[in-house]
């Protein structure tokens, strides 16, 4: 018996099939570029032992045609990983917008399908697209039960001072205007691992998830009390695309005085700033390769990708009254060696000293990057947010949830 754990974009699915009883997943992949001429599915088969990838290229209409060439590799006869759909006994699935009444992990209904399209104001881009995903799964695995694991569930610990936002009560209570955090499955997962690591559960951490998007959280023990991320997953640190925090008067006066319409300046903050809008480019490895050619607007994206890091990092050691680890993670936290010397710069007044040599040695497991007699640790533990989900749903298949 599997879990199939599925991260349902708007024009991509991620998948993962776990054992019921097991960490080790069988297959994984990665469908893009759906509704367009040239889709593309990436899986991969680790079963045997030996990973095979199998690659497709090939029109994919819509998330049922995709979900469908996704259940004929499972059970393709030369690449089979599972004889029959029934197999799958349940589909764990992403969803990123929980709001204030999704607030833990839950088998799926109608009523809770609602509450995720009445959450499709706030989270405009991606709650669609998982409700797609659910409505696909529910017709393809009939006898699977479906549940949604929500990213902003891990910040429902928050302080009403860390959630509310300094205006009135009634945008609060009337229009679900807060902090809500994201990257919540992640922040989970890593500060687990990381505790684990220090062998010791109460310890005060910050989780530093630097990837396409980004964001920290400020966590002690199992709860976390501060995050990057506010209403929605703009607010906070400079990202690939996204312009992070910023005045709120720039949007004013890009609207009022320079004739922006709404939407434009949606675009303009989600998808052409950040990285993006300083360099010309999102991919930190592109970026990190004109920094080290010494082109100046990558040496200043760096600047403001790292101290904005920084800052949080400060906020968050005074919001805990201590620190003692941060923890990077995710595609740039995990790899980006340049991102964790020039964060780690100057803040021996925390006790955060890095090992240089040992923070540019690549590897692909949770590993401490300090010096031996720093106060402050500093870790990389990679995040694996489809394994987090799968735990998730066994957790409650044997009732052990908390939900439950
Ligand atoms: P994620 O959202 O976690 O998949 O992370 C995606 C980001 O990680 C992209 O901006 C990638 O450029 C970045 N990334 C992946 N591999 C590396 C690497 N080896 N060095 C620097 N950045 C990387």
């Amino acid at each position: 018996m599997y879990i199939l754990v599925i991260n349902s974009g708007s024009s991509s699915i991620k998948y993962q099939l776990f054992p019921v009883d097991g960490d080790q997943p069988v297959c994984s992949g990665l469908i893009e570029r759906i509704g367009q001429d040239n889709s593309r599915l990436t899986h991969q088969i680790f079963k045997t032992g030996a990973q095979q990838v199998v690659k497709l290229e090939q029109a994919i209409k819509d998330h049922e045609a995709g979900m469908q060439v996704l259940a004929g590799l499972l059970t393709r006869p030369d690449i089979a990983v599972i004889r029959d759909p029934g197999e799958i006994v349940t589909v764990g699935h992403r969803v990123v917008h929980g709001g204030e009444t999704l607030t833990e992990t839950t088998v799926v209904t109608a009523e809770v399908k609602e509450k995720i399209k009445a959450l499709y104001p706030l989270a405009p881009l991606h709650n669609p697209g998982h409700i797609k995903g659910i409505e696909v799964a529910e017709k393809m695995f009939l006898q699977a039960v479906q549940v949604a694991v929500f990213d902003t569930a891990y910040h429902r610990t928050l302080p009403e001072r860390a959630f509310r936002y300094a205006i009135g009560e009634k945008f609060y209570r009337e229009d679900g205007i807060r902090v809500y955090g994201f990257h919540g499955i992640s922040h989970q997962y890593v500060s687990c691992e990381a505790a684990a690591f220090l062998g010791r559960p109460n310890a005060k951490l910050i989780t530093i998830h630097l990837g396409n998007g980004c964001s920290m959280a400020a966590v002690e023990g199992d709860r976390c009390i501060d995050t990057s991320m506010g209403l929605t997953p703009l607010d906070g640190l400079v990202m690939g695309t996204r312009s992070g925090s910023i005045d709120p008067s720039v949007l004013l006066y890009l609207q009022q005085q320079k004739n922006y319409t709404a939407a434009e300046i949606t675009e303009l903050l989600n998808k052409q700033s950040g990285m993006q809008g300083l360099t010309g480019h999102n991919d930190m490895r592109d970026i990190s390769k004109l920094y080290q050619e010494g082109d100046p607007a990558a040496r200043l994206a760096y600047e403001l990708y790292t101290y904005r890091i920084k800052k949080f990092i400060g906020a968050y050691a005074a919001a805990m009254n201590g620190l003692d680890a941060i923890v990077f993670t995710a595609g740039v936290g995990e790899n980006d060696a340049l991102t964790r010397e020039l964060v780690c710069q100057d803040m021996d007044f925390l006790g955060i000293c890095l090992d240089g040599p040992a923070n540019k040695r690549h590897d692909t497991v949770a590993r401490d990057i300090s010096y031996r007699d720093s106060r402050t640790r500093v870790l990389v533990v990679p995040t694996n947010e489809e394994l987090a989900i799968a735990r998730e749903c066994r957790m409650l298949r044997s009732g052990d949830h908390p939900a439950t």
